[in-house]
């Protein structure tokens, strides 16, 4: 299968139902001359499929379609064997075992998603799971006991250790898009060490224009003090996202208590309109998760988004281990890829901007191809005709076979 909108929906039921592994872990042991207990443990984190569609990897025995080895091939087969689509595991960036000035490994620092995006999580702590008002579908703090062999701790990132990443990728690409991250502190308030990094980063990465920032994007909560989110863009942030997650105003209630508790709804909103005046259309964003409410109300948050210049990033519900919907399942395929389809719809007419290559090659903080675990934006670039690849934003001109060691998994 070439044909890229195949292939799209390929990515959507990858991401709804899963993929089988265990036959690629058979194939690994029998045609590859892996010893057992690598092939067992060996869980690939995304894989390139065909035309340039990155998609994560969420292993289900029972899924639709599996990853195998046929001959020297990756593909991808259905239920009755037949192949669907050529397959790649995806590369780790050249500098990706490297050390930043203070001696720690960069795999302490950052991870990567697709082939164009350095992914930094300041750190794994949100106080709203000490105070039982996390919201519902995050594991962001459990995650640590879940994956203990993951690069996952509370330990924070600092501002130079991150810039120190960003500065060796700039080596690789002269523009490399960034997304930081993190949980809310103990005392729920102010902008805590974003402040520093953003610092570190215009000290080391000076800019004369908007366009010459340092590519980064923030999803952070915003805080009690608006002014902090003007104080965000003077401060040298490139973009930002303060993340809706659900859009009607009862499933926000009751799924994200903690923000609606320290923040509240209204000052959320606020945040967001007052964030494009300073930032301007295509730097803000809010992530929402289609499956944790109707299509109809999360289709109202998509145009009150873009009715306000607000890119809605929508992003598949997936049930994490260690959140109050562990064991929860995700809407079927058919109603994600039309709740998806019907967003990018409206994004695209409200937001004609975000149909043009300049967009995606010069200002678009993440692309359809590092945003691996949604496909709302190979669905608007596809429908807009743009094919350059990966947004021109790659990390690594390499992708790997199966015998190299350093693959992202
Ligand atoms: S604010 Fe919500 S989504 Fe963000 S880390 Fe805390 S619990 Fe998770």
């Amino acid at each position: 299968m070439n044909d890229r909108k195949e292939l799209i929906k390929l990515k959507c039921d990858m991401l709804v139902n899963g993929v089988r592994l265990n036959e690629l872990r058979n194939d690994l042991t029998e045609s590859q001359g892996w010893e057992k207990e690598r092939a067992v443990n060996f869980l690939p984190a995304e894989i390139k499929i065909g035309n340039d569609v990155f998609v994560q990897v969420r292993e289900n025995p029972d899924a639709n379609f599996r990853i195998r080895i046929s001959g020297k091939d990756l593909v991808i087969e259905n239920k009755v064997n037949d192949v669907i689509s050529s397959g790649e595991f995806v590369s780790l960036p050249p500098f990706s075992k490297s050390y930043t000035n203070d001696l720690t490994p960069f795999e302490k620092i950052v991870v990567y998603n697709g082939i164009c995006n350095l992914n930094f999580t300041w750190n794994y702590y949100c106080d709203y799971f000490r105070t039982g008002t996390e919201c519902r579908f995050c594991n962001l703090t459990p995650a640590q006991d879940f994956y203990p062999e993951e690069n996952i701790s509370n330990a924070r990132k600092t501002a130079s250790q991150v810039a120190d990443v960003i500065e060796k990728a700039k080596k690789y690409h002269t523009d490399p898009k960034s997304i930081l991250t993190r949980g809310t502190p103990p005392d729920k308030q102010g902008l805590g060490g974003t402040v520093q990094i953003l610092e570190e980063l215009s000290k080391r990465f000076p800019y004369k224009n908007d366009r010459e920032r340092t590519k980064l994007l923030m999803t952070i909560s915003p805080t009690k003090n608006i002014s902090d989110v003007k104080l965000l863009h003077d401060l040298g942030l490139h973009s930002v996202s303060f993340n809706f997650e659900v859009f009607d105003k009862g499933y926000w209630k009751a799924i994200v208590p903690g923000k609606d508790e320290n923040i509240g709804r209204d000052l959320w909103e606020a945040s967001l309109i007052d964030a494009v005046k300073h930032f301007g259309q295509g730097r803000v964003f809010t992530a929402m998760i289609a499956g944790l409410e109707p299509a109809k109300t999360l289709l109202e948050g998509v145009h009150w988004c873009c009715d306000r210049g607000i890119i809605p990033i929508i992003v598949p519900f997936s049930p994490e281990t260690g959140s109050q919907f562990e064991g929860f399942r995700s809407p079927t395929y058919k109603w994600m890829f039309d709740t998806h389809y019907r967003a990018a719809e409206i994004i695209s007419e409200k937001l004609p901007f975000i149909n043009t290559s300049d967009y995606w090659k010069y200002d678009a903080p993440i692309c359809a191809e590092c945003f691996t675990g949604g496909f709302l934006f190979d669905i608007i670039r596809e429908n807009a005709g743009l094919k350059e690849p990966h947004s021109c934003c790659e990390l690594s001109h390499e992708v790997i076979g199966m015998n190299i060691p350093e693959s992202n998994v």
